[in-house]
């Protein structure tokens, strides 16, 4: 069994829809459950609308209904034509539209739109969804059976971001999706939504259907779970900054963990972790080029000492300097109990006998924050910094990697460094405006020079 997880463009329209139910037709030996999102655009589209309604524009939240609508069906008449089979979806859609157009009604009478309502409406994308690629499978020869993703995916009430509850959702699997995939059928389910124990609606967060996939395939303990996207999966660098960037076939979940806190858009390692830490390799995969190679993702790649390079821009670079830490114990706590209050997350550390220097990102807070630290010693600060990183979890073992970076990096000012003992993470501070050509420097000493 496993469990193929499909984005919103990857459902985005009708061809799209179309590509989808081929790959899930060549996979039907493996006994595929599907996961998708909603068609793309449309959560935006409907949280819009709930917007709209509880400022009491109820006419613009109709008007962005209608245009939903008239979305959906078109892609319902453009796949399953006109037969007994596209009247029933098709009125099914338009139930559903009704029920919105009810709901946004009151919401706009209301003048309100708590979290709870707000789940609501923007669970309607993915109760969209996943009939009309149910259907559209069956009419292609894929025994699919539409399961309501709000009978498996149990969660507490916490609206908005939803705490998925292992026991039951594996409890629920395996009542009600086993028993189809041992039928031979293909459950499709929406992924991103759920409801509470006593059936309230509720979604798991943005982009949560990737969670969706993860938790269902941990679920029922799959065998691999392929994320299809529309792009060819994780890269040594970002394609936007290095055209040249090359992809990962293989990567750990460390590694991909440290490349999503520098922005690779991909997909975050944190929504994966439950069948990572079940030992269930994650697959992304391209659905405009489903024969490419893709990235596989498990906590045991290979280490390599480079996998990737990063970086981002707007950093501050805080630098305290005094002699008093001079063997007096605590005053780092008190440094960082400083950012613990003003809730910043420090990304970079570097410290000596007399000195701590930290990276923040560009923040509001910062002059309350400096003047609280400036009881501690000397306050420096260096604003429109940049990080740079090279990931990967070989990198502590091989010291010729470090020269490597430093010295690809040339006349450039490095302002700190670190590696940490798990050394999974070179990271180094540059001028903000160099980020990129640092970037394509490290980039070419270890990808682009036959390294
Ligand atoms: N449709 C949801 C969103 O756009 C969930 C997802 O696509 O993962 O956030
Ligand atoms: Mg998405």
């Amino acid at each position: 069994m496993i469990v193929c997880k499909f984005g919103g463009t990857s459902v985005g329209d009708a061809p799209a829809i179309e590509r989808t139910a081929a790959i899930v037709r060549g996979r039907l030996a493996e006994r595929p459950v599907v996961v998708v999102s909603a068609l793309a655009g449309t959560t935006n589209a409907l949280l819009d609308i709930a917007a709209h309604a509880a400022k009491g524009q109820f006419i613009v939240a109709i008007r962005g209904i209608e245009a939903l609508r008239e979305r959906h069906l078109a892609v319902v008449d453009e796949l399953l034509g006109a037969g007994e089979e596209a009247v029933e979806v098709a009125a099914d859609v338009s139930v559903l539209f009704d029920e919105l157009a009810h709901l946004t009604e009151a919401l706009s009478v209301l003048g309100d739109a708590s979290a709870r309502s707000l789940d609501a409406v923007a669970a309607y994308g993915e109760r969209l969804s996943s009939p009309i690629v149910a259907a559209a499978f069956e009419q292609r020869g894929i025994p699919a059976a539409w399961v309501d993703a709000r009978r498996v995916m149990v969660t507490d009430g916490a609206f908005g971001k939803a705490r998925p509850q292992g026991d039951a959702i594996a409890e629920a699997a395996r009542e009600q999706l086993l028993p189809l995939v041992r039928d031979g059928r293909v459950p499709v389910l929406g992924g991103f939504i759920g409801a509470t124990a006593d059936g309230t609606t509720t979604t798991l967060g943005r982009g949560g259907s990737d969670y969706s996939a993860a938790l269902f395939g941990a679920a029922l303990d799959v065998a691999a779970i392929e994320i299809w996207t529309d792009v060819d999966g994780m890269l040594t660098a970002d394609p936007r900054v290095i055209p040249g960037a090359r992809l990962i076939e293989h990567i750990r979940f460390d590694e991909a963990a440290e490349l999503a806190s520098f922005g690779a858009k991909v997909l975050h390692p944190s929504t994966i972790a439950p069948a990572v830490q079940r030992s269930i390799p994650v697959f992304i995969y391209n659905s405009h080029r489903p024969q490419a190679a893709g990235t596989r993702i498990t906590f045991d790649a290979p280490r390599l000492s480079v996998r990737a390079v990063a970086g981002r821009a707007n950093v501050v670079l805080v630098n305290v300097k005094s002699s008093a830490m001079l063997g007096t114990p605590g005053v780092v706590r008190g440094i960082f109990s400083v950012f613990e209050r003003f809730k910043l997350s420090v990304d970079v550390i570097a410290t000596s006998e007399v000195s701590v220097s930290v990276t923040l990102d560009d923040d509001l807070h910062l002059d309350a924050v400096l003047n609280e630290l400036r009881l501690f010693g000397d306050v420096t600060v260096q604003r429109g910094r940049g990080i740079v990183a090279v990931v990967g979890s070989g990198l502590g073992a091989h010291t010729p990697t470090m020269a490597r970076a430093l010295a690809a990096l040339g006349d450039m000012r490095v302002h700190m460094c670190s590696l940490s003992a798990s050394a999974i993470n070179l990271t180094l501070i540059v001028d903000g405006d160099q980020v990129h050509e640092a970037m394509r420097r490290l980039h070419r000493a270890f990808f682009e020079e036959g390294a």
